[in-house]
């Protein structure tokens, strides 16, 4: 089947055309600044050269025309019509408790996604944008989307409730919902794969750590704990999030700089993690770690921070499991950092983790001894891909 994917932000379509049954990216781009000055629009087909300009883009609608225009335009298109491709699928944040898996989209569970937006109002309703501007632009082709939350809708109760009064669940919905499940489903599938195991007989611990970073405790293929929360700034430490802390601070901060809780919110969102521990060096692990060995003070305490968070929940989650087969390292940290993987993993000595140094510089995909207790691994993601394969299932079950 050929999936377009469309990841919508709110002055973003990313798009990519894939060729399911090989995995085959036939074509991608992006459409940048839409509805700001300075429209661009750029797109690689596979295999050709790679097409830029600067075009205005007032809205979505008319970013998602010049898409499909493009992939099928006489000359430099992958397709001859739009008949050719089978389904778009979408990249949604929010499925709240509603989605457990990638959805169909038809008017009923576009209105889920919209009473959704309640959990993710600066997401859920570009997200629809996107929806509506394809359904405009491919009036006929079917429309799927996969959430980044679904994947984690198979926390048990007790993982997913925070120790407020239960109400607030019961009737707000406030409780964890975890978030990066493309890539901790897809990265988890592919460590059974490399393990050479059924999904259903694996222990994974999967460490999504990018710019956003999570982690995510995988039984059998299921998440079972995972440490973004009610919005993705609860966890470990990142970029520029602050990852969980006393709720106390909030008002703490508010009180003494006469701030608004959002102004604080702001601090923890942007200005803290990396960035703020670095005492404002850099948000990038080049820069951190290139700081970190010329023996720069503010990078050392950042990165040995970065990592002992990381060790904490790697620690939790092999209780939570119950034991643990593998640990796999992805997303741009994940997959480049050897020097934070080394740090992170001479913490977890206890549980039997030995790292292969040279596979490890190497970036190879299995970077631990085959002395190691614990597998570890080093796997590229590939969210599009993840959602090209859930909107396949979603359309081969109807
Ligand atoms: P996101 O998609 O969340 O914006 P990425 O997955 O692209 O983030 O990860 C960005 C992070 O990956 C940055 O901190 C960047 O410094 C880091 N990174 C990318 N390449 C490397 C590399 N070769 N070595 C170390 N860190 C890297």
């Amino acid at each position: 089947m050929k999936v377009l994917v469309v990841n919508c932000g709110s002055s973003s379509l990313k798009f990519r055309l894939i060729e399911t049954d090989s995995r085959e990216v036939i074509a991608k781009g992006l459409c940048e600044r839409i509805g700001i000055d300075g429209g661009h629009f750029e797109y690689s087909p596979a295999g050709g050269s790679k097409l830029e300009k600067d075009i205005d883009l007032p809205n979505h609608d008319v970013a998602a025309k010049l898409v499909i225009d493009t992939l099928t335009d006489a000359e430099v298109g992958v397709v001859k019509s739009l008949d050719e491709i089978d389904a778009v699928g979408h990249r949604i944040v929010h499925g709240g408790d509603k989605f457990k898996h990638a959805a169909y989209l038809d008017d009923e569970a576009i209105k889920e996604i919209e009473a959704c937006a309640a959990l993710a109002p600066l997401h859920n309703p570009v997200n629809l944008i996107g929806i509506r501007a394809c359904q405009k632009a491919m009036p006929g082709t079917a429309n799927v989307a996969a959430f980044d939350t679904s994947f984690h809708q198979t926390l048990p109760e007790e993982a997913y409730l925070y120790g407020i009064p239960y109400e607030y669940y019961k009737n707000d919905k406030v409780r964890r919902y975890g978030f990066h499940g493309m890539s901790h489903e897809y990265v988890a599938a592919e460590t059974a794969k490399e393990l050479g195991k059924d999904i259903k007989d694996t222990k994974i611990i999967t460490c999504h750590l990018g710019n956003g970073a999570s982690i995510t405790a995988v039984d059998g293929g299921k998440s079972v704990d995972t440490s973004m929360g009610f919005t993705p700034l609860d966890g470990i430490i990142m970029g520029t999030r602050c990852g969980s802390l006393d709720p106390e601070i909030i008002n703490f901060l508010a009180g003494k700089y006469n701030m608004s809780i959002s102004e604080v919110l702001d601090t923890l969102n942007k200005k803290s993690g990396l960035y703020g521990l670095s005492d404002y060096l850099s948000t990038d692990m080049r820069d951190l770690t290139d700081a970190y060995k010329a023996g720069d003070e503010n990078a050392i305490r950042a990165l040995k921070a970065y990592a002992y968070r990381i060790v904490k929940y790697v620690g939790a989650y092999a209780t939570v499991l119950g034991g643990v087969d593998a640990i796999t390292f992805t997303a741009g940290i994940g997959e480049h950092s050897f020097f934070i993987r080394k740090l992170i993993c001479d913490g977890l000595g206890f549980l039997g983790v030995e790292l292969d140094d040279t596979a490890n510089n190497n970036c190879d995909i299995l970077i631990s001894t085959p002395a190691s207790k614990i597998k570890v691994y080093a796997i590229p993601t590939d969210e599009e891909m993840s959602i090209a394969l859930q909107t396949v299932e979603v359309l081969k079950n109807r």
